[in-house]
Order: structure tokens, then C-alpha cells, then sequence
């Protein structure tokens, strides 16, 4: 199989992908409640001008403005009808910003959650679940993303529909689950769970790994948790810049560049190879990690106090992999 990404793969120890989408487009007027993918018609110039802070950044791949383009997330906008046409642009402007950079930048389609529940727990069925995420991929494949991109995903049977899809559509991929729960997503899976979920599926893809979640301390703890699985496929660390604090009316994130530039060195270090930010990541952020990523050599595992050291506490003790499943709990329970 040859796609952009596979071939960037095997040239390079690591790639840098970008940073975030939601709150890069805030800081562009995008209005809360708003659906951002509508902007790829609205505001094609600042979905474009988005794209480039990336790729002047240095990135080597980033993510379309399609995250919430299935069905079921554009129903609460009345846009139930224009998947196929927003997933298209906002790959075509992709294409366009990627092809005028002069080297080789991956225009990833970003999917994201349908933000339904599915069966059983839910009422959504795995035939519809698929059917939208194949529906979304055929737009983002018709406007010519190099490879999808799977993100923030919760659900096992969420993760398993979106690859069913992906495959009828023929398309590589690449998938991230968001493990903002104690080390687990919010439906229970761990770092280990998603490693067997992926070598399971029968289109695997290119590389997994995790997106968003917390901060960024809890992001490498479950990117160790992934290479102590001893896979061999690229590795995804997409960590938020910081934690998300509220303040005045706005959340903000208080991750600075250096911060974040040790964040990207302690992501490869850990086992990753595929890194970039989530929310908060700026142009600023992307810099400072592609210039430590550059200069600084790749040094052992880190160990998880060097991480806290470094980058700030965890958000739980655990991070849901230990031995004897209730035994942190039980810990915890006595801490009160
Ligand atoms: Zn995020």
C-alpha cells in the first residue's frame, strides 16, 4: 500500500503533526455551538489560513476540518444532507495549502465521534455507525486526504465501525482514542486494550495511539503503556498544550512552547512516533517542539517521575493497566 504517510514512515525516526483544530478556529471568531465544518464553505480563506499554521510550523501532516462531519453530528446544524460536500472541501483546501508547501505534508482526514451511544448500552446500530463513518470517508478520500484519521473515539464498537467504514471506502488510516477517565477512556478501555483492539481489526492501521484526554503528563503515561506492549506500529501522541483551566468566560490552556517542546522529546523518548498537540496547540507550540525534536538526541524510556518532573502531576495514581483490576480502587476508596 502506498500513501504519503507509509512512505514519510519509512524514511524518518519521527513525524510532527499538528496542533489544535477547535481552539486554533475560537481564536479566528469560530463561535461555541457553532459547527466548524460548515466554515470549509463560510470561511474557505481561515479553514485554509488554519492548514497553515502547521505547515509553516514545520508539520508533516495535519488534520482536515471534518472532525465532527458525520451525520449525526451535522443533524444538530441541519446540515444532515451535506456530509459527503464538507468532508470534500475541507480535504480539497487541505490538498491545496499541503501541495503549495513545497515538501511532502500528509493531509489527514480527520473523523471523529458520531456522539451517539451504539448498542447495545445506546441505540445506535453498528450498520448505521458504519455506514456514516464510510459516508465521511468517501468525501474526505473524493477531495484527496492522503489517509484518514480517527480521533478521540471512547468506544470499542465506535473504534471497530469507523475502520468497517474506512474499508469500504478502500482508504489507510490511522486511529486515536482520547483517555480522559483515570488512564482509561470514558467507556473503560486501557492503553493495552487499544494495542489488542488494533491488531484484531482486520484493516489495522498505519498507527494508533491517543489524542486530547487530559494534560500532557497523562498522555506519555499512556503512551508508555502502549510501547510496553511491545507493538511494532507507529505510535500517536497527541497531547493537549497543558491543562484546561477556565478563565474569564474562556477555557485556556496554560502549556507554554518549552513545555510542550519537552513534551514532544519525552513522547519520542516513550515510544512515540507520530506527535503533535491537541487542544491549545498553537503555531508557537508546533515550533518549539519540531526545533527540540531537531536538536535534542533520543535518550531511554522516561520513567513516569521524570514525566511529572518535567511536565506536572498526573490526573489519577493509575492508569488502569496495574495488575488485580480493583486494587487501585480499592486504594483509593480508603483514601476517601
Ligand atoms: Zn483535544
Amino acid at each position: 500500500m502506498t500513501n504519503a504517510l507509509t512512505r514519510l514512515l519509512e524514511t524518518r525516526d519521527w513525524l510532527l503533526a499538528d496542533g489544535a483544530t477547535g481552539t486554533n478556529l475560537f481564536n479566528m471568531g469560530l463561535m461555541s455551538g457553532d459547527a466548524p465544518e460548515l466554515w470549509n464553505v463560510d470561511e474557505p480563506e481561515k479553514i485554509k489560513a488554519l492548514y497553515r499554521i502547521a505547515v509553516d510550523a514545520g508539520s508533516d501532516l495535519f488534520l482536515t476540518n471534518s472532525f465532527g462531519g458525520n451525520a449525526s453530528r451535522l443533524k444538530l446544524h441541519n446540515a444532515e444532507k451535506r456530509v459527503r460536500e464538507l468532508n470534500r472541501i475541507a480535504a480539497e483546501l487541505g490538498r491545496e495549502v499541503a501541495d503549495a508547501s513545497g515538501r511532502t505534508v500528509v493531509v489527514a482526514g480527520s473523523v471523529g465521534p458520531t456522539g451517539e451511544i451504539m448498542q447495545p448500552v445506546g441505540s445506535l446500530s453498528h450498520e448505521s455507525a458504519v455506514e456514516m463513518f464510510h459516508e465521511q470517508a468517501e468525501g474526505l478520500k473524493e477531495g484527496g486526504a492522503d489517509v484518514l484519521w480517527l480521533e478521540t473515539i471512547s468506544a470499542p464498537e465506535e473504534f471497530r465501525a469507523a475502520a468497517e467504514g474506512f474499508a469500504l471506502a478502500g482508504m489507510p488510516w490511522c486511529g486515536t482514542m482520547s483517555f480522559d477517565t483515570a488512564g482509561r477512556t470514558m467507556m473503560g478501555v486501557t492503553s493495552a486494550d487499544l494495542v489488542k483492539l488494533v491488531e484484531d481489526l482486520p484493516n489495522p492501521p498505519i498507527g494508533f495511539g491517543a489524542n486530547c484526554g487530559v494534560g500532557a503528563s497523562d498522555l506519555l503515561r499512556t503512551v508508555l503503556g502502549f510501547s510496553a506492549q511491545g507493538t511494532e506500529r507507529p505510535i500517536i501522541s497527541k497531547g493537549n498544550a497543558g491543562i484546561p483551566k477556565y478563565e474569564d468566560g474562556h477555557i485556556h490552556y496554560d502549556g507554554t512552547p518549552p513545555l510542550m517542546a519537552e513534551y514532544a522529546v519525552m513522547a519520542r523518548d516513550a515510544g512515540a512516533t507520530i506527535i503533535g498537540g491537541c487542544c491549545g496547540t498553537k503555531g508557537e507550540h508546533l515550533v518549539a517542539m519540531k526545533e527540540a525534536l531537531e536538536t535534542r538526541e533520543k535518550s531511554d524510556r522516561p520513567s513516569l517521575e521524570k514525566i511529572t518532573e518535567a511536565l506536572g502531576g498526573f490526573s489519577s495514581a493509575q492508569d488502569g493497566t496495574e495488575e488485580g483490576g480493583d486494587a487501585p480502587k480499592r486504594r483509593r476508596r480508603r483514601r476517601g
